[in-house]
């Protein structure tokens, strides 16, 4: 799925819309998932190319989902290190039990701190909201933000 966010190219790879599709929460009682988002940038355009998914160090109910610091750091560490340096952080997922998801100020607040006192290997930040009919998402550098609420079709 290609699409465009202002002046952002970003393609998001079809693993990680199945993945993002398989802890949609359809169900009543599922609850948040969420990780954190992979790629790389190539010629400019932003490929988020993996994600992963919760681990047993995260906590998540129904409407909240706190992603492990220190399991997001490993995963880091061993993407990097695993591709030679080619697969980047790119930001953060998670799942809304709503049909087209918006930000909370819980997570607006987590995407700013993330950007402002994280080393990043990039001048961006992506935040991705998977709701039950669409996804949203947030680039944040550092002129602003842009955002875009898409549909999905499967
Ligand atoms: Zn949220």
């Amino acid at each position: 799925m290609q699409l465009e966010i202002n002046k952002y190219d970003v393609l998001i790879h079809d693993q990680v819309l199945k993945i993002l599709e398989n802890f949609t929460q359809y169900k009543r009682n599922a609850p948040e998932a969420g990780g954190i988002m992979i790629g790389k940038v190539i010629d400019s355009q932003i490929n988020i190319i993996k994600l992963s998914v919760p681990t047993q160090l995260d906590r998540s109910s129904r409407t909240n989902f706190e992603r492990s610091k220190l399991s997001a750091q490993i995963i880091i560490d061993y993407e990097f290190f695993n591709s030679g340096g080619q697969l980047i952080y790119l930001g953060e997922w998670h799942t809304h039990p709503e049909s087209s998801p918006v930000p909370s100020n819980t997570d607006l607040k987590m995407l700013q701190n993330q950007f402002k006192n994280n080393i990043l290997n990039t001048d961006f930040l992506i935040l991705l909201i998977k709701g039950t009919n669409h996804i949203y998402i947030r680039i944040i550098d550092k002129d602003g933000f842009y955002e875009k609420t898409i549909k999905t079709i499967f």
